[in-house]
C-alpha cells in the first residue's frame, strides 16, 4: 500500500514505535528470516480467532471438571493444550485461583505482558501507566474503579507478569449457577474476570 492509499499512513505521521517495527520487518523480510504473509496470518489470528472466549472456556471447564482444574493449577499450558482448548500456549502460563480469602489481580508493571494465547489482545487500560502503577500501590482503589468491591478481609494478591511468566485468574463460580453447562458458564467469564479486575456474575454479559 502506498502512503497515499490512506490519509493516516503518511510516513511522517507514524509513531517512533511504528517506524521501528516497520524497519525491523523490512530487514527481516529482506534477509529471508520472516515471511510477511505468515506475519499477516499471525496478526489476523490475534485479531479474529484468538480472544477471551478461549480463557472463558478454560475457566468454565475448571468449574465443572475437578480433574482438569487440578491439572490447570499444576501446569496451565499443558492442561489447556491437552484439553484441546487452545491451539498453542507459548508462554509459561500460571493459573491463580480466587477464593473467599484471596482475590488475584494481574498487571505488568514493566510494560504490557499479557496471556495473548488465552485472552487475545490486551485492553488499552492494561497497557496504560495508571493501571500499571496503581494496581500495585492501590489495588482496592483500582478494583473500585472497575466496580468491584470485595470484603475487607479478602486479601488481594497482585501478580506481576513478565516476558517469561503470564497469569490467568480463575474466578470463583458465581452462586446460583450449579448445574449450568460448561458453555453456559463460559458466557459469564469476561476478559476482566481473568485479569482479576472483574467478577463473573449471572448478568456479567449485560455489563459489557
Ligand atoms: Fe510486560
Amino acid at each position: 500500500m502506498s502512503a497515499h492509499d490512506d490519509d493516516h499512513a503518511h510516513g511522517a505521521e507514524l509513531s517512533e514505535t511504528q517506524l521501528r517495527v516497520r524497519a525491523l520487518e523490512t530487514i527481516l523480510t529482506e534477509k529471508g528470516y520472516v515471511d510477511p504473509a505468515a506475519l499477516d496470518r499471525i496478526v489476523e489470528a490475534y485479531e479474529t480467532r484468538i480472544g477471551p472466549h478461549i480463557g472463558a472456556r478454560v475457566v468454565a471447564r475448571a468449574w465443572v471438571d475437578a480433574g482438569f482444574k487440578r491439572q490447570l493449577m499444576e501446569n496451565a499450558a499443558e492442561a489447556i493444550i491437552a484439553a484441546g482448548l487452545a491451539d498453542r500456549v507459548g508462554d509459561h502460563l500460571i493459573a491463580v485461583e480466587n477464593t473467599e480469602r484471596t482475590h488475584n489481580m494481574v498487571v505488568c508493571t514493566l510494560c504490557s505482558c499479557y496471556p495473548w494465547d488465552v485472552l487475545g489482545l490486551p485492553p488499552t487500560w492494561y497497557k496504560a501507566a495508571p493501571y500499571r502503577s496503581r494496581a500495585v500501590i492501590d489495588p482496592r482503589g483500582v478494583l473500585a474503579d472497575f466496580g468491584v468491591t470485595l470484603p475487607d478481609d479478602t486479601e488481594i494478591r497482585v501478580w506481576d507478569s513478565t516476558a517469561e511468566t503470564r497469569f490467568i485468574v480463575v474466578p470463583m463460580q458465581p452462586s446460583g449457577t450449579d448445574g449450568w453447562s460448561e458453555a453456559q458458564l463460559a458466557t459469564l467469564v469476561t476478559r476482566d474476570c481473568m485479569v482479576g479486575t472483574g467478577l463473573p456474575t449471572p448478568d456479567a454479559k449485560a455489563q459489557r
